[in-house]
């Protein structure tokens, strides 16, 4: 019997992030790795969690017993406790930063009786006048004409049962229906199923709309039937109504959704029923996948590449990084998929790590859309020097004849990107940024899209005092007035600024479903997901925008998102055409885009990453510096870099270390930033050297002026 229990406090202390002895009560029979306890700590009463038990105690000073021991639903299970340990370890945060990861619900709600309520209603009217416990009782009466739902107060149901007016009878709903795949569903639903197993990883790559969530249903059914748990994972876009009530047709009685919006009761029920190993399928993002699962038996990671699954907030991690250390450690099957694979996971296939599942076509067949280039510099040198090339505005025309709808991609708000000064050529820059302001025509101002300030239009140069400030550029709001000049047709811009209310969603499906609108446009908000029937054009009106990124993924993300925007076309029966404006019409992302063709890119790509030796072929981990002093930053930066070299040469780590280099965006909202790059191909090395120099850092007198952030899966630089 252990003594000592070793406590991870919930909330950060001021003290080193450390585990904490306390002695276990001798009342306490039952106690493990996991247990949720209140302790004493600096004189205040905290919360915390047993990371690890011993009979001895390692600890000099005092120690104090623990006061109370929590209620079981309420522990991590021993292996979200590894989990922590891990994350706190792989990406250097403070095991506090990642506890906090699970969100483990905070107040208590003793699970009284989940009961299906179905109340006789006619009974219930005759004695509702009668009855002592439902006078004044509106809530709990709201609760029982809901007819069902989980009963807070099971003494006042007692109550109610034994006064003849609630009856508790099994719910009898139709049987859910069969999940009818077709045939090459089928042969990839058979292949997937013979392949499954301990150390299954598979890749299900086909294009939006072939057909994969009906294989991951199916899956899924599979691995309920045998009483096991389901945790599929969707970007956050993803978590539409559609989509849950899409799983709850086949699941209804035993789908969950998980996301940082329900409130603590509700996802006290989620964490309740997982912890119980209730055979449940959740749906969640990112945070879904911390969940305290005792009897998972399937991981689906949808939309893999997506970039929603890398939290940019410490602790950094990536969610496909987490899932794979979860199906490993439980021996539970993990299957990804998406239209366009992340580089990672594509190399991975090829390497034979992961096993890959493809499904070619739409489903039932429907055409993929025709995808035209259109060459922006040969179209100036002919005279058009407008944001529609002819191509575009011939095809948009027939559009507005044939009365289908339209959607223009633009990636860039306001009106115009670019203000400068014609007389001195003084380029418009924010204040606190070092980042180009928009002009926005609505509101008059200028507005930096990095920190949100906002300054008062002027056509007045701060430099010169001339009156010769000029918008160059285009953004969607001046897309709609072009639009409105060109054509006589119904426009709807889809932007952050016109997406403020909390229906702005729905009213657009409605809008478009009633053909209220004939040409869209709008930014990326509006690439993902959306299902018109009548849409049939899509035009991406500069698709150089985020080709020209300063970012090694730069060429992939463009080769995602491109492929997404262009998937919105001729969703319905007629089929669908894109036009992608260019001023790179050779650029072979655009090309690969054009032909459809992911594998084209996708070695063409890696042999680029090869040869730069950037991700997946090395680690890059990043370290950014950043404060308002700008010479301290440099100074501090340019330490940690020597300490870097230093610690890398010591452990004869071979990684290279780049930088100090100013950052991408090197001033946002008045703080400088630096940043250092390790590159290796060793993560593990790399790892111990940043971990020993962080701690020399610490020491040194930088580290309480600045502060220090670091990214061990970048993703965005
Ligand atoms: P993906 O997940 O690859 O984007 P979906 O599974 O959403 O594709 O399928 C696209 C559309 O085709 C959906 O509207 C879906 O209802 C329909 N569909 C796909 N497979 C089947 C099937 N086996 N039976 C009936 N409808 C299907
Ligand atoms: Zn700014």
């Amino acid at each position: 019997m252990a003594t000592y229990a070793q406590v991870a406090l919930l909330r950060p202390s001021r003290y080193l992030d450390l585990l904490y002895t306390y002695k276990i009560p001798y009342e306490a029979n039952e106690i493990s790795i996991g247990a949720r306890v209140k302790i004493n700590f600096n004189n205040r009463i905290e919360e915390g969690f047993i990371f690890s038990l011993s009979t001895e105690n390692t600890y000099q000073g005092e120690v104090k017993p623990i006061l109370e021991i929590l209620p079981k639903d309420l522990w991590l299970t021993p292996e979200l406790v590894e989990l922590i340990k891990w994350v706190s370890e792989y990406y250097l945060c403070s095991i506090t930063e990642a506890l906090n990861l699970v969100s483990s619900p905070e107040k208590i709600y003793l699970p009284s009786e989940v009961l299906c309520a179905v109340v006789d209603e006619h009974r219930l009217k005759q004695k509702v006048e009668k009855s002592k416990c439902l006078k004044n009782d509106k809530a709990l009466a709201n609760l029982l004409k809901e007819k069902s739902g989980w009963l807070k107060n099971s003494v006042r149901v007692r109550k109610l049962i034994a006064e003849g007016l609630l009856t508790v009878i099994e719910k009898k709903l139709p049987a859910p229906p069969e999940i009818v795949l077709s045939d090459s569903q089928s042969s990839v639903y058979r292949r997937i199923v013979h392949d499954l197993g301990k150390d299954f990883v598979g890749l299900l790559h086909g294009v939006t709309g072939s057909g994969k969530t009906e294989i991951y249903l199916k899956l899924a059914g599979d691995v309920i039937k045998q009483g096991k748990q389901v945790l599929f994972l969707l970007p956050e876009i993803g978590i539409t109504t559609q989509m849950v009530a899409r799983v709850k047709k086949y699941f209804p009685d035993h789908t969950l959704v998980y996301h940082s919006r329900l409130n603590s009761r509700e996802k006290f029920f989620v964490w309740h029923e997982v912890r119980q190993g209730k055979p449940v399928l959740v749906l969640g993002p990112r945070s879904a996948a911390f969940l305290p699962f005792i009897k998972l038996g399937l991981i689906i990671l949808d939309e893999e590449h997506e970039l929603s699954y890398k939290q940019e907030e410490s602790p950094k991690y990536h969610v496909r990084e987490v899932v794979y250390w979860r199906a490993k450690r439980l021996g539970v099957p993990l299957l990804l998929g998406t239209a366009t694979p992340s580089l990672e996971t594509y190399a991975a296939v090829l390497s034979g790590a992961i096993k890959y599942y493809r499904l070619e076509k739409r489903y039932q067949n429907r055409p993929s859309p025709k995808i035209f280039i259109v060459d922006m510099f040969k179209e100036a040198k002919e005279g058009n020097t407008g944001i529609i090339s002819r191509t575009l505005n011939q095809k948009i025309e027939e559009r507005l004849v044939k009365g289908e709808q339209v959607f223009l991609f633009l990636n860039r708000r306001g009106f115009a990107p670019t203000i400068m000064c014609r007389s001195c050529g003084y380029f418009y820059r924010c204040p606190d940024c070092d980042v180009a302001v928009t002009y926005h025509k609505e509101e008059k101002n200028f507005q930096c899209h990095y920190c949100g300030k906002k300054i008062v239009a002027t056509r007045k140069c701060p430099v010169c005092q001339e009156n010769s400030l000029d918008l160059y550029g285009y953004g969607t709001e001046r897309v709609e007035e072009e639009l409105q000049r060109l054509y006589q047709a119904r426009i709807l811009r889809v932007d952050y600024d016109t997406m403020k209310g909390k229906d702005s969603y729905e009213k657009i499906i409605l809008a478009m479903k009633r053909k209220e609108v004939d040409i869209l446009v709008g930014t990326q908000m509006l690439a993902k997901g959306f299902d018109f029937p009548d849409l049939t054009l899509v035009g991406v009106l500069n698709a150089d925008q985020s080709l020209n990124l300063p970012d090694f993924r730069a060429g992939e993300r463009s080769f995602n998102l491109l492929t997404q925007v262009a998937g919105r076309a001729g969703r319905g029966i007629v089929p669908g055409e894109v036009v992608i404006q260019t001023f790179n019409p050779e650029n072979y992302v655009l090309k690969a885009v054009k032909d459809g063709n992911y594998q084209q890119y996708a070695l063409k790509e890696l042999f680029n990453r090869k040869l730069a030796g950037y991700p997946p072929f090395n680690k890059i981990f990043r370290i950014i510096i950043a404060g308002r002093d700008e010479q301290l930053i440099l100074e501090g930066a340019k330490c940690f870099a020597d300490l870097l070299k230093f610690n890398s040469e010591r452990l004869k780590a071979n990684i290279e270390i780049i930088g100090p280099a100013s950052a991408p965006y090197y001033k946002l909202k008045r703080n400088y930033r630096y940043h250092i790059l390790i590159k290796g191909n060793k993560g593990n090395i790399a790892r111990e050297v940043l971990k020993n120099v962080v701690l020399e850092f610490k020491t040194t007198s930088f580290y309480s002026k600045l502060t220090l952030a670091l990214d061990l899966s970048p993703q965005i630089f």
